[in-house]
């Protein structure tokens, strides 16, 4: 699959909470969020749906292919998309303005310098 984005980013984060961690083998997930509108996405995707804290649903979804999980989408905030930045074909001038749910970091890294660090998720 690919994707192409006609829009900047309204925000970006590194994301530490657990299920990220869990879903990436990785000690934490950089993404950034840009709206729905402004993606457009072809090729096949693979999907799956678990509950946040919030209790919103949250959409994650993969490359049919290749497994690569691509973006995410919460029912909470769905006039945005969060694209995983190691997909983009040049992450290199991609930088995560936060850091969120540094309560749940790895114990065996030191979070990257961010603009902003959360707890938790801060509020839309
Ligand atoms: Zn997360």
């Amino acid at each position: 699959m690919s994707y192409v984005c006609s829009k900047p980013p309204v925000w970006s984060c590194s994301c530490h909470c657990k299920a990220c961690q869990k879903l990436s083998g990785a000690p934490f997930v950089s993404a950034f969020s840009v709206p729905s509108a402004s993606v457009e996405i072809s090729g096949e995707t693979i999907s799956f749906t678990r509950e946040s804290d919030a209790g919103n649903r949250v959409r994650t979804s993969s490359c049919a292919h290749c497994g690569t999980r691509v973006f995410a989408q919460s029912d909470g905030a769905k006039h945005l998309i969060n694209i995983f930045a190691g997909t983009l074909s040049d992450p290199s001038g991609f930088r995560p303005v936060s850091n969120v749910y540094l309560s749940e970091a790895a114990s065996w890294i030191d979070p990257p310098e961010a603009d902003f660090n959360f707890p938790g998720m801060p509020a839309a």
